[in-house]
């Protein structure tokens, strides 16, 4: 059996359209592709008359360096929403499939199965919003093509062990995809489970440059998966994902003084996270901060709508995430800078007072 057995029949016979650049990129006169033969105002240099690479070579070498997987297991997309779009299309046939998503966690996945018309699957977290292998497995009807764990998870923060993983790999495989999204594994004390593709065909992980990267603005995820996972998304997405201004940002940020300085600062956001989380725990008005591997704390108040109130009266704006199953209490308050992180305690104190 093959990985893409699981695909919907029509995608996996699909040509996928060939753009010009596609098909000649390497001439002196480019005249194949209906570009401007003029660099617009403030170019600089980008070129950005001219059409992008489909995938282009650096960034994606660069990539699978530093997520240690080979060029052809990843595939760079408009940051990781785009590769869930993708999935989504690529394996789950409107009004028949579906997705499976553990609630409370990041909305996109239900989100995207229903623009796409597929079905949602919903298995709650379980105590302390735990991943409950047993449970997903008890719910994994044929119809369920994707399965969505975050790991970290959005918005509790609770990092997702290594062995439960392995042990749901395990199990789904030749039934669904396992899609990890670790947009926040970066900020956790565990590792990425991408050295697990070469056993699991079907494991796919999800990473983007918007959190650790600081590059939410450029629009740069990765899918890293199977090479065939990769080329049969690769063949269904438009034809020049990524603007060459978002690359040139990305190459940039992965520079040897990128690295360092993505280094420093995760450092400092988990630093950040632990004097928060201290500090939060000893106001009055909190009842509860939940464990986080990620860049930020959701935040269980006595009053979580006077809080988000207050904070939003002095400039300060969190995530209400009350509407969430199980965190009718809560606000996400992201690490920002020290000074930032001050002015949240600072807010919250001069509320109790
Ligand atoms: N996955 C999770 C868990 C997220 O929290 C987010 C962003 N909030 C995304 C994916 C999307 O990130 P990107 O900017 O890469 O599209």
């Amino acid at each position: 059996m093959s990985v893409l057995d699981l695909a919907r029949a029509e995608l996996r016979s699909l040509q996928a359209y060939a753009s010009a650049r596609m098909e000649a990129d390497g001439g002196a006169v480019l005249l194949n592709a209906n570009e401007s033969a003029w660099a617009p105002a403030g170019d600089d240099g980008a070129g950005c008359h001219r059409y992008p690479q489909p995938q282009p070579a650096e960034l994606v070498a660069r990539l699978a360096d530093l997520y240690r997987v080979r060029r052809g297991q990843l595939l760079a997309t408009r940051g990781s929403d785009d590769a869930i779009d993708l999935l989504v299309r690529a394996f789950c046939r409107a009004g028949s499939d579906a997705v499976l998503v553990q609630p409370p966690t990041f909305g996109m996945y239900a989100v995207a199965a229903q623009i796409q018309g597929a079905g949602v699957v919903e298995v709650p977290l379980g105590d302390d919003f735990r991943l409950d292998v047993d449970a997903v497995l008890a719910a994994l009807a044929p119809a369920v093509k994707l399965v969505f764990v975050c790991a970290p998870n959005n918005p509790t923060g609770q990092g997702v062990p290594r062995d439960e993983l392995e042990r749901l790999a395990g199990a789904t495989a030749g039934r669904a995809l396992l899609v990890v999204d670790e947009a926040y594994v970066e900020f956790a004390d565990g590792r990425s489970v991408s050295d697990l593709l070469d056993r699991h065909e079907h494991l796919v992980v999800l990473r983007t440059l918007s959190k650790a990267w600081a590059l939410a603005g450029a629009r740069v995820g990765s899918v890293l998966a199977h090479a065939e996972v990769v080329g049969l998304l690769g063949r269904i997405m438009p034809p020049y994902p990524l603007g060459r201004p978002s690359v040139q940002a990305a190459l940039r940020a992965l520079s040897t003084e990128g690295r360092e300085r993505t280094r420093g600062h995760i450092g400092m956001i988990r630093a950040e996270r632990e004097r928060m989380a201290a500090a939060l725990r000893a106001l009055p008005s909190v009842r509860a901060v939940l464990p986080s591997q990620a860049n930020f704390l959701t935040v269980r108040f006595a009053e979580a709508g006077m809080a988000f109130r207050r904070l939003l009266g002095t400039g300060i704006v969190v995530r209400d995430v009350r509407r969430y199953p199980g965190l009718a209490d809560a606000l996400r308050v992201t690490i920002g800078t020290p000074g930032e992180n001050d002015l949240v305690l600072g807010a919250l104190r001069e509320a109790a007072a």
